[in-house]
């Protein structure tokens, strides 16, 4: 269940509190990379990696020897042994560090630490906790952390440390401060990805309409709107699905022959290592070229799906959906997941600050389907398979999907209703405020407010601390 009713505040508006007028957005650019360059780049990721497994494996000592993983400590160490260490030395002798930017050696301890203050705080709240695991190559994301102060950009050109310059494909679209960038590969393309502070007025985008819209995401279409339009997804998995089972297909045949050359049977004893033809290599990379595609027909869709939602209405309304326990139902997994609802949520969510929207979470527990829109009385067992039903009460026929966004439509309305008779604070206010709201009707909505204030910043940290205060006293009565 969702927890309780506390305001929720989402992270990327976190900073606004600090009373700073801007939004960090993040802009990916396709590189266009020298051979050379790739190698380095390459050569980069695997440097990170190779840290991160180190420091890993470190931390992991001292928690054995019952420590708190220490990656100041360990930091301290690595620099000691980088240079000097016969693990970090190529066969000439010499300390291959050398070769490649810090940043790149350095960044794996920060993020490694800040993925044990997760952990730790999981387990402190008993909530499930996963320990960070091995990166290995081919099967991680190949990326590397060029740190601000580092990287010039101009025009379509961008200046990295130890490469020089890398044309651009398009150049950066947001004016701004800089914040840091990473460099990534997917299948035979390089990315860079930089995060820019954007301030206020480039970040904000103009809505075309005030509509308050109820979104019900499924999986026989993408998306019912409460409209009655029924948006169908690409379903990119399922098309490619028949292309990709050949190419793994290819992929392991090629392994197996590299097995049986190596007379292994089985699986592969850990520490051995089988070479890679040159055929091999060309297949992972057509299968990794698959992958990627899928990958980015879903997000265009996404993209263009959330930013109409955002762009034509004041309110979206959606399920606060239960995306992984969803995807433990073997039989909806790949058909929930070749949808996307997880990026769908965290596009939203953005786009919903830029658009200056207030996005309705319904909580999980609200029987959206099962509710009839025309007379508001429950249906009883309402089957996954279940397209389209009649209320025993009304008589009413209805639609799966398309009731269960009306529905959400009315709860948001209501919700908005029950939100207008509380004491208004300012609503100039930079926060991106979250309140919950407990209805007549059995749920719970969540309304997240995204609104920009006066340019001047001036009594920022006032409203937003007045608008808490009203949440607080939604909270202590609802107690
Ligand atoms: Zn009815």
């Amino acid at each position: 269940m969702c927890k309780g009713t506390r305001p929720r505040i989402f992270s990327p508006t976190e900073r606004f509190s600090q009373n700073l007028l801007t939004m960090m957005l993040a802009h990916r650019i396709r590189l266009a990379p020298t051979p050379g360059q790739c190698a380095y780049f390459a050569r980069a990721a695997g440097t990170m990696r190779r840290v991160w497994n180190w420091a890993l494996a470190e931390s992991l000592h001292q928690i054995a020897d019952q420590q708190h993983p220490n990656m100041m400590a360990l930091k301290k160490r690595f620099n000691a042994i980088k240079y000097t260490h016969r693990d970090w030395l190529d066969n000439e002798g010499q300390p291959w560090l050398r070769t490649i930017h810090r940043d790149a050696h350095a960044q794996p301890f920060a993020n490694l630490a800040r993925a044990w203050s997760r952990y730790f705080k999981a387990m402190r709240e008993s909530r499930p906790a996963y320990r960070r695991v091995f990166k290995k190559k081919g099967r991680c994301r190949d990326s590397f952390y060029v740190a601000n102060d580092k990287l010039r950009l101009t025009g379509k050109v961008v200046v990295l440390p130890k490469v020089g310059q890398v044309v651009l494909r398009e150049p950066l679209r947001w004016p701004g401060r800089i914040v840091s960038a990473t460099v990534s590969r997917e299948a035979d393309h390089w990315f860079l990805a930089v995060l820019v502070d954007v301030p206020e007025r480039v970040a904000r985008l103009r809505r075309r309409g005030n509509g308050i819209t109820g979104v019900d995401l499924g999986v026989s279409a993408a998306a019912t709107l409460s409209n009655g339009e029924k948006i169908a997804g690409p379903r990119p998995l399922k098309a490619a699905l028949r292309r990709l089972r050949i190419r793994d297909r290819r992929q392991s045949r090629k392994l197996k022959a590299a097995k049986d050359i190596a007379r292994i049977s089985g699986s592969i004893p850990k520490g051995v290592r089988l070479p890679v033809s040159a055929n091999r290599t060309k297949g992972s990379l057509r299968l990794a070229r698959l992958h990627a595609r899928i990958a980015r027909v879903r997000r265009d869709f996404l993209h263009k799906l959330t930013t109409r939602l955002c762009r034509e209405n004041q309110m979206v309304v959606i399920e606060d959906l239960n995306v992984k326990g969803m995807l433990a139902n073997a039989r909806f997994a790949r058909a929930i997941a070749d949808v996307g609802f997880y990026e769908f949520r965290r596009q939203i969510a953005y786009k919903a600050q830029r658009y200056s929207n207030i996005l309705a979470l319904a909580d999980r527990w609200y029987p959206s389907s099962k509710l009839c829109s025309s007379c508001g009385r429950r249906h009883g067992e309402l089957g996954i398979s279940e397209r389209s039903w009649t209320c025993l009460h009304c008589n009413a026929r209805h639609d799966r999907d398309v009731n269960a966004a009306v529905n959400l439509q009315r709860l948001a309305t209501s919700a908005l209703a029950a939100q207008s008779a509380l004491p208004v604070a300012s609503p100039a206010t930079t926060l991106g405020t979250a309140v919950d709201i407990m209805l007549e009707v059995g749920g719970k909505v969540t309304l997240v407010r995204y609104e920009y204030g006066q340019q001047d910043g001036s009594g920022q940290e006032k409203n937003a601390l007045a608008l808490l205060r009203v949440f607080e006293s939604i909270r202590s009565e609802e107690r």
